[in-house]
């Protein structure tokens, strides 16, 4: 039975807003979810999903992406088709209004798998995909005046931004799905870590770390400390555990979150009989789930879905 499942971060989360991130959860759900009804594919579906959340100014992606320690936005996407177990990705590009449009552009495009900056714009320029300038972003304000980083001083800044805003802004988006011909595929879209380096990428465009699909075992988005999840090779771990390890998808999410992951974070998979798991290892973690017979579900505390 098809099914969607989506995240919109691992993390603190404030308590203020709350309606709002459920309204873009159900709207990204209700995206992808639109897809699997009129059975079209797994990839098209978590492609609609991460889309609706970039536009959303409720999270670190797309529109709401944060700062780096110079104060530019740098966005960071993936999108795996579990059928082809073939990925796309991009990485520190800016003015893309949907990066993981882009991501879909390397894999159906081009030869490659992940590409960064300039060239990476260039593609999205002669795909004809939608560029936005700096007002486009939430945290535009931020990009310039005052708050501009001098040139010498990024650590100075990322030590005091980690201090004011420890994981509260980490709210990177993914979505999971199983469609009705059985394939699965996973897509993880962030802005990156508040106050990070210009120039670093996190796990989310990584396939095997942040995002990975594989038909018959099983789709994951990570959201996280992204250096942990790139050290741990987490959605690969858990597909690994899976394949090999004959473990059960919640259990191979939650031995791969609590043991070997040295962070903190969470994931959304899907197993091929349409199983969910949505495990955290932060106080919260916005989510949602659609099944192709239900309602929108969606959560940013504890609890689980109604039918697991
Ligand atoms: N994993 C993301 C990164 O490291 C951040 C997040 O999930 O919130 O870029």
């Amino acid at each position: 039975m098809p099914v969607i499942v989506v995240h919109g971060g691992a993390g603190a989360w404030r308590r203020d807003g709350e309606d709002q991130v459920h309204a873009a959860l159900r709207d990204a759900l209700l995206a992808g979810g639109a897809v699997l009804r009129r059975r079209g594919k797994a990839l098209d579906a978590v492609q609609a999903a991460v889309e609706s959340l970039e536009d959303s100014p409720q999270f670190n992606a797309g529109r709401g992406a944060v700062t780096t320690a110079d104060g530019s936005i740098e966005l960071d996407a993936a999108i795996m088709d579990g059928g082809r177990r073939h990925a796309g990705a991009c990485a520190a590009v800016t003015g893309v209004r949907h990066p993981v449009a882009l991501a879909r552009t390397v894999l159906e495009g081009t030869p490659h798998v992940l590409m960064v900056g300039r060239g990476a714009e260039r593609l999205a320029d002669e795909a004809g995909l939608e560029r936005v300038d700096h007002d486009w972003f939430a945290h535009a304000a931020e990009l310039s005046g005052p708050e501009a980083v001098p040139p010498g001083q990024a650590a100075d800044y990322r030590r005091r931004a980690a201090e004011l805003t420890p994981i509260e802004e980490a709210e990177t988006v993914g979505a999971v799905a199983l469609d009705h011909a059985g394939h699965l595929a996973a897509a993880t879209s962030t802005g990156g870590m508040k106050g990070q380096l210009p120039g670093r990428v996190g796990d989310a465009p990584l396939p095997g770390a942040g995002t990975w699909a594989e038909d018959g075992v099983c789709a994951v988005s990570a959201t996280g400390d992204g250096e942990a999840f790139i050290t741990s090779v987490t959605t690969h771990e858990v597909t690994a555990l899976i394949r090999h390890g004959k473990l059960g998808l919640q259990e191979a999410c939650s031995l791969v979150l609590r043991s070997r992951v040295p962070g903190t974070g969470g994931l959304v998979a899907v197993a091929p009989d349409g199983t969910v798991a949505l495990p955290f290892t932060t106080p919260a973690m916005a989510r949602g789930l659609l099944r192709s017979d239900g309602e929108p579900w969606t959560a940013i505390g504890p609890g689980e879905p109604p039918d697991g």
